[in-house]
Protein backbone atom coordinates (compact mmCIF):
# COMPACT_ATOMS: atom_id res chain seq x y z
CA UNK A 1 0.00 0.00 0.00
CA UNK A 2 1.10 3.69 -1.16
CA UNK A 3 2.40 5.97 1.72
CA UNK A 4 -0.18 8.44 3.40
CA UNK A 5 2.19 9.58 6.05
CA UNK A 6 4.92 12.27 5.87
CA UNK A 7 6.53 14.82 7.90
CA UNK A 8 5.89 17.16 5.74
CA UNK A 9 3.68 17.75 3.03
CA UNK A 10 3.69 20.64 1.00
CA UNK A 11 0.57 22.12 -0.90
CA UNK A 12 1.73 23.44 -4.89
CA UNK A 13 4.85 22.64 -6.46
CA UNK A 14 5.77 26.06 -7.38
CA UNK A 15 9.07 27.79 -7.11
CA UNK A 16 8.24 28.17 -3.06
CA UNK A 17 6.98 24.92 -2.92
CA UNK A 18 9.60 22.65 -4.92
CA UNK A 19 12.25 24.08 -3.33
CA UNK A 20 10.63 23.76 -0.15
CA UNK A 21 10.31 20.01 -0.87
CA UNK A 22 14.02 19.86 -1.85
CA UNK A 23 15.44 21.53 1.37
CA UNK A 24 13.55 19.60 3.90
CA UNK A 25 14.50 15.93 2.06
CA UNK A 26 18.18 17.29 2.30
CA UNK A 27 17.02 18.14 6.09
CA UNK A 28 16.32 14.25 6.36
CA UNK A 29 12.54 14.78 6.65
CA UNK A 30 10.38 12.36 4.67
CA UNK A 31 8.28 14.83 2.20
CA UNK A 32 5.21 15.17 -0.20
CA UNK A 33 4.27 17.53 -2.35
CA UNK A 34 0.39 17.75 -3.67
CA UNK A 35 0.14 19.41 -6.67
CA UNK A 36 -3.06 19.92 -9.12
CA UNK A 37 -2.01 21.31 -12.57
CA UNK A 38 1.49 21.58 -13.20
CA UNK A 39 4.80 20.71 -11.30
CA UNK A 40 6.66 24.29 -11.59
CA UNK A 41 3.74 26.13 -10.62
CA UNK A 42 2.87 29.35 -12.44
CA UNK A 43 6.82 30.12 -12.47
CA UNK A 44 8.13 27.47 -14.79
CA UNK A 45 4.49 26.99 -16.53
CA UNK A 46 2.84 30.39 -17.02
CA UNK A 47 5.53 33.20 -15.53
CA UNK A 48 8.89 33.80 -15.50
CA UNK A 49 10.33 31.16 -17.86
CA UNK A 50 7.84 31.37 -20.69
CA UNK A 51 7.88 34.90 -20.68
CA UNK A 52 11.73 35.05 -21.13
CA UNK A 53 11.64 33.07 -23.79
CA UNK A 54 9.29 34.94 -25.75
CA UNK A 55 10.92 37.88 -24.30
CA UNK A 56 14.35 36.10 -26.29
CA UNK A 57 12.34 35.64 -29.30
CA UNK A 58 11.67 39.61 -29.42
CA UNK A 59 15.09 40.39 -28.63
CA UNK A 60 16.65 38.10 -31.25
CA UNK A 61 14.21 39.56 -33.65
CA UNK A 62 15.09 43.42 -32.95
CA UNK A 63 18.55 42.42 -33.51
CA UNK A 64 18.42 40.94 -36.32
CA UNK A 65 15.89 44.17 -38.05
CA UNK A 66 19.43 46.01 -36.80
CA UNK A 67 21.50 44.01 -38.48
CA UNK A 68 22.49 46.69 -40.42
CA UNK A 69 23.79 48.78 -37.40
CA UNK A 70 26.38 45.92 -36.66
CA UNK A 71 27.92 45.85 -40.52
CA UNK A 72 25.76 42.72 -40.82
CA UNK A 73 22.98 42.23 -43.56
CA UNK A 74 19.67 40.33 -42.84
CA UNK A 75 17.03 39.67 -45.61
CA UNK A 76 13.73 39.04 -45.21
CA UNK A 77 13.79 39.11 -41.29
CA UNK A 78 11.03 38.00 -40.07
CA UNK A 79 8.85 35.62 -37.73
CA UNK A 80 6.20 33.03 -37.15
CA UNK A 81 4.52 33.90 -34.48
CA UNK A 82 3.09 29.79 -33.62
CA UNK A 83 6.37 28.93 -33.88
CA UNK A 84 7.86 32.04 -31.18
CA UNK A 85 5.21 30.60 -28.78
CA UNK A 86 5.74 26.75 -29.47
CA UNK A 87 9.42 27.44 -28.74
CA UNK A 88 8.04 29.10 -25.17
CA UNK A 89 6.17 26.34 -24.30
CA UNK A 90 8.77 23.64 -25.27
CA UNK A 91 10.85 26.20 -22.91
CA UNK A 92 8.26 25.55 -19.76
CA UNK A 93 7.60 21.89 -20.69
CA UNK A 94 11.18 20.71 -20.13
CA UNK A 95 11.92 22.98 -16.79
CA UNK A 96 8.30 21.03 -15.77
CA UNK A 97 9.98 17.80 -16.96
CA UNK A 98 12.85 18.96 -14.25
CA UNK A 99 11.01 19.88 -11.34
CA UNK A 100 9.16 15.65 -12.10
CA UNK A 101 13.00 15.01 -12.25
CA UNK A 102 13.99 16.58 -8.97
CA UNK A 103 11.09 15.28 -7.06
CA UNK A 104 12.26 11.92 -7.92
CA UNK A 105 15.65 12.62 -7.45
CA UNK A 106 15.31 13.72 -3.87
CA UNK A 107 12.92 10.71 -2.82
CA UNK A 108 9.69 13.33 -2.53
CA UNK A 109 6.50 12.29 -3.07
CA UNK A 110 4.25 13.59 -5.65
CA UNK A 111 0.32 12.98 -4.80
CA UNK A 112 -1.58 14.40 -7.50
CA UNK A 113 -4.94 16.11 -6.75
CA UNK A 114 -6.29 19.15 -4.73
CA UNK A 115 -5.13 19.33 -1.43
CA UNK A 116 -8.05 20.64 1.35
CA UNK A 117 -6.47 20.77 4.97
CA UNK A 118 -8.84 18.87 7.19
CA UNK A 119 -7.29 19.55 10.39
CA UNK A 120 -3.76 20.25 11.59
CA UNK A 121 -2.14 17.32 10.86
CA UNK A 122 -4.36 15.85 8.34
CA UNK A 123 -4.98 16.86 4.69
CA UNK A 124 -7.49 15.38 2.19
CA UNK A 125 -6.12 15.09 -1.87
CA UNK A 126 -9.47 15.50 -4.51
CA UNK A 127 -8.82 14.12 -7.86
CA UNK A 128 -7.32 16.47 -10.66
CA UNK A 129 -9.12 16.60 -14.18
CA UNK A 130 -5.39 17.12 -15.46
CA UNK A 131 -3.74 13.66 -16.00
CA UNK A 132 -1.13 12.39 -13.82
CA UNK A 133 2.56 12.04 -14.19
CA UNK A 134 4.16 8.75 -14.24
CA UNK A 135 4.57 7.45 -10.46
CA UNK A 136 2.33 10.02 -8.94
CA UNK A 137 0.32 9.06 -5.51
CA UNK A 138 -3.74 9.60 -6.06
CA UNK A 139 -6.21 11.08 -4.10
CA UNK A 140 -7.15 10.05 -0.62
CA UNK A 141 -6.70 10.99 2.96
CA UNK A 142 -2.82 11.59 4.15
CA UNK A 143 -0.94 12.95 7.19
CA UNK A 144 1.82 15.11 7.67
CA UNK A 145 3.58 16.89 11.10
CA UNK A 146 3.97 19.68 9.18
CA UNK A 147 1.65 21.51 6.32
CA UNK A 148 3.32 23.87 4.17
CA UNK A 149 1.23 25.94 1.94
CA UNK A 150 2.01 27.50 -1.12
CA UNK A 151 -0.45 27.49 -3.05
CA UNK A 152 0.64 30.52 -5.37
CA UNK A 153 -1.49 33.51 -7.09
CA UNK A 154 -3.95 34.39 -9.73
CA UNK A 155 -5.01 37.07 -11.50
CA UNK A 156 -6.44 40.11 -9.85
CA UNK A 157 -9.85 40.46 -11.86
CA UNK A 158 -11.60 43.64 -11.49
CA UNK A 159 -14.38 44.33 -12.16
CA UNK A 160 -15.66 45.11 -15.86
CA UNK A 161 -11.88 44.31 -16.79
CA UNK A 162 -11.78 40.68 -16.22
CA UNK A 163 -10.14 38.34 -18.56
CA UNK A 164 -12.34 36.33 -20.95
CA UNK A 165 -10.18 34.00 -22.72
CA UNK A 166 -11.07 35.35 -26.18
CA UNK A 167 -10.54 39.77 -26.02
CA UNK A 168 -9.76 40.36 -22.82
CA UNK A 169 -6.34 38.29 -22.21
CA UNK A 170 -4.71 37.51 -18.50
CA UNK A 171 -0.95 36.29 -18.49
CA UNK A 172 -2.41 32.98 -19.55
CA UNK A 173 -3.62 34.14 -22.70
CA UNK A 174 -1.09 36.65 -23.48
CA UNK A 175 1.57 33.87 -23.28
CA UNK A 176 0.51 31.99 -26.52
CA UNK A 177 -1.91 34.16 -28.38
CA UNK A 178 -3.92 32.65 -31.51
CA UNK A 179 -2.39 35.40 -33.82
CA UNK A 180 -0.57 38.46 -32.94
CA UNK A 181 -2.71 41.00 -32.70
CA UNK A 182 -2.23 44.40 -34.14
CA UNK A 183 -3.09 46.67 -31.46
CA UNK A 184 -3.46 45.65 -28.21
CA UNK A 185 -4.30 47.89 -24.78
CA UNK A 186 -2.37 47.15 -21.47
CA UNK A 187 -3.82 47.56 -17.87
CA UNK A 188 -1.12 47.96 -15.48
CA UNK A 189 2.23 48.77 -15.93
CA UNK A 190 4.03 46.79 -13.24
CA UNK A 191 6.43 43.85 -14.31
CA UNK A 192 4.04 41.81 -16.03
CA UNK A 193 2.35 44.15 -18.00
CA UNK A 194 5.34 46.01 -19.26
CA UNK A 195 7.14 43.05 -20.15
CA UNK A 196 3.84 42.02 -22.33
CA UNK A 197 3.75 45.49 -23.59
CA UNK A 198 7.82 44.98 -24.43
CA UNK A 199 7.17 41.36 -25.94
CA UNK A 200 4.39 42.55 -28.69
CA UNK A 201 5.30 46.23 -29.10
CA UNK A 202 9.13 44.86 -30.52
CA UNK A 203 7.04 41.79 -32.76
CA UNK A 204 5.32 45.17 -34.50
CA UNK A 205 2.12 45.78 -32.19
CA UNK A 206 0.75 49.34 -31.68
CA UNK A 207 0.75 49.54 -27.68
CA UNK A 208 -0.80 51.23 -24.95
CA UNK A 209 -0.13 51.12 -21.91
CA UNK A 210 -2.40 52.58 -19.03
CA UNK A 211 -1.54 53.20 -15.65
CA UNK A 212 -3.66 54.78 -12.90
CA UNK A 213 -0.52 56.12 -10.58
CA UNK A 214 1.41 58.78 -11.95
CA UNK A 215 4.26 56.59 -13.40
CA UNK A 216 5.26 53.44 -14.71
CA UNK A 217 6.89 50.57 -12.65
CA UNK A 218 5.13 51.98 -9.20
CA UNK A 219 8.29 50.12 -7.27
CA UNK A 220 10.86 51.60 -9.09
CA UNK A 221 13.22 54.47 -8.20
CA UNK A 222 11.70 57.74 -9.94
CA UNK A 223 14.61 58.02 -11.86
CA UNK A 224 14.23 54.75 -13.42
CA UNK A 225 10.62 55.41 -14.01
CA UNK A 226 11.56 58.69 -16.12
CA UNK A 227 14.56 57.34 -18.10
CA UNK A 228 12.44 54.11 -19.11
CA UNK A 229 9.15 56.03 -20.22
CA UNK A 230 11.68 57.76 -22.60
CA UNK A 231 13.03 54.65 -24.00
CA UNK A 232 9.36 52.67 -24.04
CA UNK A 233 7.93 55.95 -25.67
CA UNK A 234 11.07 55.99 -28.11
CA UNK A 235 9.99 52.68 -28.95
CA UNK A 236 6.50 53.60 -29.96
CA UNK A 237 4.66 52.46 -26.74
CA UNK A 238 1.87 54.72 -25.52
CA UNK A 239 1.69 55.43 -22.33
CA UNK A 240 -0.86 56.89 -19.97
CA UNK A 241 -0.27 57.71 -16.63
CA UNK A 242 -2.64 58.49 -13.95
CA UNK A 243 -5.47 57.51 -16.62
CA UNK A 244 -8.08 54.34 -15.91
CA UNK A 245 -9.75 52.34 -18.09
CA UNK A 246 -13.47 52.36 -17.16
CA UNK A 247 -15.23 50.63 -19.66
CA UNK A 248 -14.45 47.72 -22.11
CA UNK A 249 -17.30 46.99 -25.17
CA UNK A 250 -16.43 43.55 -26.42
CA UNK A 251 -17.41 43.23 -30.40
CA UNK A 252 -16.67 40.68 -32.28
CA UNK A 253 -13.18 40.41 -32.42
CA UNK A 254 -12.11 43.81 -31.24
CA UNK A 255 -12.42 46.28 -27.75
CA UNK A 256 -13.56 49.39 -27.76
CA UNK A 257 -12.19 51.02 -24.18
CA UNK A 258 -13.38 54.19 -22.29
CA UNK A 259 -10.44 55.42 -21.08
CA UNK A 260 -10.71 57.95 -17.87
CA UNK A 261 -7.48 60.28 -18.87
CA UNK A 262 -7.74 61.78 -14.76
CA UNK A 263 -8.13 65.25 -16.10
CA UNK A 264 -11.64 65.55 -16.49
CA UNK A 265 -11.74 63.99 -20.13
CA UNK A 266 -12.64 60.77 -21.29
CA UNK A 267 -11.48 58.53 -24.60
CA UNK A 268 -12.54 55.99 -26.36
CA UNK A 269 -9.75 53.80 -28.58
CA UNK A 270 -10.57 50.33 -30.37
CA UNK A 271 -7.75 47.62 -30.10
CA UNK A 272 -8.02 43.84 -31.45
CA UNK A 273 -6.81 42.88 -27.63
CA UNK A 274 -7.03 43.98 -23.96
CA UNK A 275 -4.55 42.46 -21.38
CA UNK A 276 -5.37 42.94 -17.88
CA UNK A 277 -2.39 43.23 -16.02
CA UNK A 278 -3.55 44.45 -12.62
CA UNK A 279 -1.69 42.29 -10.74
CA UNK A 280 -2.68 38.94 -8.42
CA UNK A 281 -4.15 37.77 -5.57
CA UNK A 282 -3.08 34.53 -2.91
CA UNK A 283 -4.85 31.29 -3.56
CA UNK A 284 -6.60 31.40 -0.27
CA UNK A 285 -9.67 30.27 -0.88
CA UNK A 286 -11.00 26.48 -0.71
CA UNK A 287 -7.64 24.95 0.90
CA UNK A 288 -9.99 24.93 4.70
CA UNK A 289 -7.81 28.03 5.79
CA UNK A 290 -11.23 29.39 7.27
CA UNK A 291 -12.06 26.23 9.16
CA UNK A 292 -8.80 25.78 10.68
CA UNK A 293 -8.83 29.85 11.77
CA UNK A 294 -5.86 31.04 9.81
CA UNK A 295 -5.20 34.52 9.51
CA UNK A 296 -5.07 36.03 6.43
CA UNK A 297 -4.95 39.97 5.31
CA UNK A 298 -5.93 41.45 2.22
CA UNK A 299 -6.06 38.03 0.10
CA UNK A 300 -2.61 36.64 1.38
CA UNK A 301 -1.67 34.23 4.60
CA UNK A 302 -0.33 35.70 7.86
CA UNK A 303 3.09 34.92 8.53
CA UNK A 304 6.04 35.55 10.73
CA UNK A 305 9.85 35.59 10.03
CA UNK A 306 9.87 32.00 9.84
CA UNK A 307 6.94 31.38 7.66
CA UNK A 308 4.25 30.00 10.63
CA UNK A 309 0.55 31.03 10.26
CA UNK A 310 -0.85 31.86 13.71
CA UNK A 311 -2.13 28.07 13.39
CA UNK A 312 0.47 25.74 15.04
CA UNK A 313 2.03 23.05 12.27
CA UNK A 314 0.39 25.14 9.37
CA UNK A 315 3.05 27.41 7.48
CA UNK A 316 2.96 29.35 4.38
CA UNK A 317 5.61 30.60 1.54
CA UNK A 318 5.78 32.07 -1.79
CA UNK A 319 2.73 34.43 -3.30
CA UNK A 320 -0.59 32.91 -0.88
CA UNK A 321 2.12 34.65 1.70
CA UNK A 322 2.13 38.20 0.54
CA UNK A 323 4.31 40.74 -1.47
CA UNK A 324 6.87 40.91 -3.14
CA UNK A 325 5.04 38.08 -5.46
CA UNK A 326 8.68 37.00 -7.36
CA UNK A 327 9.61 33.19 -7.59
CA UNK A 328 13.12 33.99 -5.48
CA UNK A 329 11.18 35.18 -2.91
CA UNK A 330 9.05 31.88 -3.02
CA UNK A 331 12.33 29.86 -3.39
CA UNK A 332 13.71 31.95 -0.21
CA UNK A 333 10.74 31.24 2.11
CA UNK A 334 10.24 27.99 1.55
CA UNK A 335 14.04 27.19 2.70
CA UNK A 336 13.49 29.13 5.73
CA UNK A 337 10.42 27.78 6.54
CA UNK A 338 11.82 24.03 6.54
CA UNK A 339 14.82 25.24 7.97
CA UNK A 340 12.90 26.66 11.02
CA UNK A 341 11.32 23.23 11.02
CA UNK A 342 14.36 21.67 11.55
CA UNK A 343 15.19 24.26 14.47
CA UNK A 344 18.09 25.68 12.26
CA UNK A 345 17.38 29.31 13.49
CA UNK A 346 17.87 30.35 9.76
CA UNK A 347 17.63 34.61 9.72
CA UNK A 348 14.37 35.51 8.60
CA UNK A 349 13.97 37.32 5.04
CA UNK A 350 14.98 40.80 4.97
CA UNK A 351 12.02 41.96 2.53
CA UNK A 352 14.46 45.13 1.72
CA UNK A 353 16.98 42.95 0.22
CA UNK A 354 15.01 40.94 -2.55
CA UNK A 355 16.02 42.34 -6.12
CA UNK A 356 13.39 42.74 -8.38
CA UNK A 357 13.73 42.52 -11.55
CA UNK A 358 11.29 43.45 -14.92
CA UNK A 359 13.16 41.77 -18.86
CA UNK A 360 11.53 44.89 -21.06
CA UNK A 361 13.78 46.76 -23.22
CA UNK A 362 15.87 48.48 -21.50
CA UNK A 363 16.24 45.53 -18.85
CA UNK A 364 14.97 47.09 -15.24
CA UNK A 365 16.70 46.18 -12.00
CA UNK A 366 16.42 47.16 -8.34
CA UNK A 367 17.49 46.48 -4.53
CA UNK A 368 17.11 47.99 -1.41
CA UNK A 369 15.29 51.68 -1.37
CA UNK A 370 14.55 53.75 -3.60
CA UNK A 371 15.81 57.76 -3.02
CA UNK A 372 12.41 58.86 -2.07
CA UNK A 373 12.11 55.99 0.14
CA UNK A 374 15.24 57.06 2.29
CA UNK A 375 14.56 59.92 2.51
CA UNK A 376 10.78 59.36 3.81
CA UNK A 377 12.88 56.84 6.19
CA UNK A 378 14.83 60.66 7.31
CA UNK A 379 18.22 58.39 5.90
CA UNK A 380 20.28 62.02 4.57
CA UNK A 381 21.26 60.16 1.56
CA UNK A 382 24.39 60.67 -0.58
CA UNK A 383 23.26 59.73 -4.45
CA UNK A 384 25.33 58.32 -7.32
CA UNK A 385 24.59 58.18 -11.01
CA UNK A 386 26.37 56.79 -14.23
CA UNK A 387 24.50 56.94 -17.41
CA UNK A 388 25.79 53.85 -20.10
CA UNK A 389 26.78 56.46 -22.59
CA UNK A 390 30.03 56.15 -20.12
CA UNK A 391 30.94 52.94 -20.79
CA UNK A 392 33.06 51.35 -23.45
CA UNK A 393 31.52 47.87 -23.52
CA UNK A 394 28.02 49.36 -23.29
CA UNK A 395 29.10 51.05 -26.77
CA UNK A 396 30.75 48.42 -27.73
CA UNK A 397 27.76 46.19 -27.31
CA UNK A 398 25.77 49.22 -29.41
CA UNK A 399 23.63 48.98 -25.75
CA UNK A 400 24.49 52.66 -24.90
CA UNK A 401 20.99 53.60 -23.03
CA UNK A 402 21.26 52.97 -19.34
CA UNK A 403 21.75 54.02 -16.01
CA UNK A 404 22.81 53.32 -12.37
CA UNK A 405 22.22 54.72 -9.62
CA UNK A 406 22.94 53.66 -5.94
CA UNK A 407 21.48 55.57 -2.80
CA UNK A 408 23.98 55.68 0.52
CA UNK A 409 23.25 56.44 4.17
CA UNK A 410 25.63 59.49 4.26
CA UNK A 411 26.00 58.96 7.60
CA UNK A 412 27.81 55.14 7.95
CA UNK A 413 28.60 55.12 4.30
CA UNK A 414 25.69 51.76 4.06
CA UNK A 415 24.37 51.04 0.19
CA UNK A 416 20.91 51.56 0.80
CA UNK A 417 19.88 50.99 -2.70
CA UNK A 418 20.50 50.26 -5.74
CA UNK A 419 18.67 50.54 -9.48
CA UNK A 420 19.42 50.13 -12.91
CA UNK A 421 18.18 50.02 -16.39
CA UNK A 422 20.20 49.32 -19.59
CA UNK A 423 21.54 46.12 -21.36
CA UNK A 424 21.80 43.03 -18.81
CA UNK A 425 21.21 44.87 -15.90
CA UNK A 426 19.13 41.67 -14.31
CA UNK A 427 22.18 39.95 -14.34
CA UNK A 428 24.29 42.68 -12.65
CA UNK A 429 22.11 43.83 -9.94
CA UNK A 430 23.01 40.58 -7.83
CA UNK A 431 26.45 42.28 -7.50
CA UNK A 432 24.56 45.14 -5.43
CA UNK A 433 22.70 42.20 -3.74
CA UNK A 434 25.39 40.23 -2.64
CA UNK A 435 26.91 43.90 -1.73
CA UNK A 436 24.16 44.96 0.44
CA UNK A 437 23.55 41.22 1.83
CA UNK A 438 27.28 41.76 3.51
CA UNK A 439 26.53 45.56 4.33
CA UNK A 440 29.18 46.64 2.48
CA UNK A 441 30.02 50.30 2.47
CA UNK A 442 31.22 52.73 -0.08
CA UNK A 443 34.77 52.05 0.94
CA UNK A 444 34.64 48.04 0.13
CA UNK A 445 32.77 48.80 -3.03
CA UNK A 446 35.65 51.64 -4.33
CA UNK A 447 37.91 49.29 -3.41
CA UNK A 448 36.56 45.87 -5.80
CA UNK A 449 38.29 45.67 -8.51
CA UNK A 450 35.53 45.33 -11.38
CA UNK A 451 36.75 43.69 -14.61
CA UNK A 452 37.02 45.43 -18.13
CA UNK A 453 35.70 46.02 -19.95
CA UNK A 454 32.17 44.85 -18.52
CA UNK A 455 28.43 46.77 -18.03
CA UNK A 456 29.61 46.23 -14.49
CA UNK A 457 32.08 49.08 -14.32
CA UNK A 458 29.08 51.70 -14.41
CA UNK A 459 27.82 50.09 -10.99
CA UNK A 460 31.53 50.99 -9.55
CA UNK A 461 31.57 54.45 -11.32
CA UNK A 462 27.70 55.07 -9.85
CA UNK A 463 29.61 54.75 -6.56
CA UNK A 464 31.97 56.73 -7.14
CA UNK A 465 30.14 59.12 -8.66
CA UNK A 466 27.94 59.36 -4.97
CA UNK A 467 31.75 60.21 -3.61
CA UNK A 468 32.63 62.81 -6.04
CA UNK A 469 35.08 60.35 -7.80
CA UNK A 470 33.26 59.35 -11.03
CA UNK A 471 36.18 59.28 -13.32
CA UNK A 472 34.88 58.03 -17.09
CA UNK A 473 32.56 61.08 -17.53
C1 LIG B 1 3.61 36.51 -16.53
C2 LIG B 1 4.40 36.39 -15.27
C3 LIG B 1 5.76 36.64 -15.28
C4 LIG B 1 6.49 36.53 -14.12
N1 LIG B 1 7.82 36.78 -14.15
C5 LIG B 1 8.55 36.68 -13.02
C6 LIG B 1 9.94 36.88 -13.04
O1 LIG B 1 10.53 37.16 -14.08
N2 LIG B 1 10.63 36.76 -11.88
C7 LIG B 1 10.00 36.44 -10.71
O2 LIG B 1 10.67 36.34 -9.68
N3 LIG B 1 8.68 36.24 -10.66
C8 LIG B 1 7.95 36.33 -11.79
N4 LIG B 1 6.61 36.09 -11.75
C9 LIG B 1 6.00 35.74 -10.45
C10 LIG B 1 6.24 34.26 -10.11
O3 LIG B 1 5.70 33.46 -11.14
C11 LIG B 1 5.62 33.92 -8.78
O4 LIG B 1 6.12 34.80 -7.80
C12 LIG B 1 5.94 32.50 -8.38
O5 LIG B 1 5.45 31.58 -9.31
C13 LIG B 1 5.36 32.20 -7.00
O6 LIG B 1 5.68 30.90 -6.64
P1 LIG B 1 4.79 30.06 -5.64
O7 LIG B 1 5.55 28.81 -5.39
O8 LIG B 1 4.41 30.88 -4.49
O9 LIG B 1 3.43 29.75 -6.41
P2 LIG B 1 3.06 29.28 -7.88
O10 LIG B 1 4.21 29.30 -8.79
O11 LIG B 1 1.85 30.06 -8.24
O12 LIG B 1 2.66 27.76 -7.67
C14 LIG B 1 1.54 27.39 -6.91
C15 LIG B 1 1.14 25.98 -7.31
O13 LIG B 1 0.18 25.50 -6.37
C16 LIG B 1 -0.78 24.73 -7.06
N5 LIG B 1 -1.97 24.68 -6.23
C17 LIG B 1 -2.77 25.72 -5.86
N6 LIG B 1 -3.74 25.29 -5.02
C18 LIG B 1 -3.56 23.97 -4.87
C19 LIG B 1 -4.24 22.96 -4.12
N7 LIG B 1 -5.29 23.25 -3.35
N8 LIG B 1 -3.80 21.69 -4.20
C20 LIG B 1 -2.74 21.37 -4.99
N9 LIG B 1 -2.05 22.28 -5.70
C21 LIG B 1 -2.45 23.56 -5.63
C22 LIG B 1 -0.95 25.45 -8.38
O14 LIG B 1 -1.49 24.58 -9.37
C23 LIG B 1 0.48 25.88 -8.68
O15 LIG B 1 1.15 24.92 -9.46
C24 LIG B 1 5.85 36.17 -12.91
C25 LIG B 1 4.48 35.90 -12.89
C26 LIG B 1 3.76 36.00 -14.06
C27 LIG B 1 2.31 35.69 -14.03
Amino acid sequence: MADTSFDIVVIGSGPGGYVCAIRAAQLGFKVAIVEKQYLGGICLNWGCIPTKALLRSAEIFHYMEHAKDYGLSAQGVGFDPKAVVQRSRGVAKRLSDGVAFLMKKNRIAVIWGEAVIDAPGRLTVKASKVEAPKGALGAGSYQAKHIIVATGARPRALPGLEGDGKLVWTYFEAMKPDKMPKSLLVIGSGAIGIEFASFYRTLGADVTVVEVLPQILPVEDAEIQTFARKQFEKQGIKILTGAKVTKLDKKADSVVATIDDGKGGTKTMEVDRVISAVGVVGNIEGIGLEKLGVKTDRGTIVIDGLCRTNVPGIYAIGDVAGPPMLAHKAEHEGVICVEGIKGLNPHPLDKRLIPGCTYCQPQIASVGLTEAKAKELKYDVRVGRFPFIGNGKAIALGEDQGITKVVFDRKTGQLLGAHMAGAEVTELIQGFVVAMNLETTEEELMHTVFPHPTLSETMKEAVLDAYGRVLNI
